[in-house]
């Protein structure tokens, strides 16, 4: 793929494989790009301009074959090998992620937690180890975490992203309402549940208020 595919598309590409592996378990082989856009509520242009980055996927009168799709976003979102990632802080939202630990998804899971607080340090917590941060480094490259999901204190948040950009991180999953920095080839992706909470309360109180 030559082009760098936009975060907006990227960030679609999870909804187009959960419909279409719906479709392949309701037994449909194909599907309109219509009924798409339908269904996942983005519309039709913007389907086609994400599906153009993958070049011409869909085939007219006929609409996308859902297998071949399904095959080819699988590859894409490297869905068929199995991705260990790393979560650093084992408070309140940690220990949910690692009880969560995306089962729905078996081909993304949480290999190793870390943690500072030595009550923590060396237990197991829904299956999975917690590691001292003194082993960070040291785990990351045994455990080739390349993926790190941080829930520590804001305040401690700009250490431990220094210390995972020298360990040569690949992706962050933040949780923190901090903003980071990052050298080129490490990804951030910025979680900010109360961000978005009031962004939905925003919303809703416009709406309330008739403004729309
Ligand atoms: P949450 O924000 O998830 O609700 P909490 O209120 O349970 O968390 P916090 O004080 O936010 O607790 O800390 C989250 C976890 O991060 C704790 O388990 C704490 O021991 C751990 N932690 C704090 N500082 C660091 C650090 N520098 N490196 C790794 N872990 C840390």
């Amino acid at each position: 793929m030559e082009q760098e595919i936009p975060r907006a598309t990227a960030q679609r590409l999870p909804i187009y494989r959960r419909y279409l592996s719906y479709l392949k378990d309701a037994g449909k082989d194909r599907i309109s790009s219509s009924e798409l856009s339908e269904a996942v509520k983005v519309d039709s242009a913007t389907i086609r301009r994400d599906f153009s980055y993958f070049g011409a996927l869909g085939k007219r009168g006929y609409g996308y074959d859902v297998d071949t799709l399904l095959d080819f976003f699988t590859k894409v979102l490297n869905q068929d090998r199995l991705t260990s990632v790393g979560l650093i802080g084992v408070g309140n939202l940690g220990n949910a992620l690692l009880n969560y630990n995306f089962r729905k998804n078996s081909n993304v899971r949480i290999g190793a937690a870390f943690d500072i607080n030595p009550d923590l340090v060396g237990t197991i917590q829904a299956g999975i180890p917690v590691y001292s941060m003194d082993e960070l480094e040291e785990q990351m490259d045994l455990q080739q975490l390349q993926i790190m999901i941080i829930t520590v204190p804001e305040n401690h948040a700009e250490e431990v992203v220094d210390r995972l950009i020298a360990a040569d991180v690949k992706g962050i999953l933040n949780f923190t309402p901090l903003r980071f920095e990052v050298p080129e080839g490490v990804r951030v992706q910025n979680v900010d549940l109360t961000n978005e909470l009031q962004t939905l309360i925003f919303f809703i109180d416009q709406h309330i208020d008739g403004v729309e």
